[in-house]
């Protein structure tokens, strides 16, 4: 019955910390915009949306293959998508 006991508290021991792990490993940013970073169509709520992570920051494009447009310049991207967050929030505030 001890050894039961224990085995079940080292069992869930393990899923805490497997938890914490997922938990402070990736600490993302959600996509700031409606639209799709490289073309400028509507991801929001799209269900076929490609959804990816970069450096940190969750990216939405319509489909995979603008992915590797992306990937062909992802400064750039980074850099509109930065700007177009600030300008969406200065709108907002209106
Ligand atoms: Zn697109």
């Amino acid at each position: 019955m001890k050894k039961l006991f224990s085995l079940v508290l080292v069992m869930s021991l393990f899923t805490a910390i497997a938890k914490a792990d997922n938990g402070t490993n990736a600490p993302v940013k959600p996509y700031p915009l409606n639209h799709c970073i490289v073309c400028g169509m509507l991801v929001k709520g799209r269900t076929d949306a490609f959804t990816f992570v970069y450096h940190g920051q969750e990216i939405k494009l319509c489909d995979q293959s603008e992915k590797q447009e992306f990937d062909s310049n992802p400064a750039k991207y980074l850099k509109k998508l930065s700007n177009e967050a600030g300008k969406k929030q200065q709108n907002s505030n209106d």
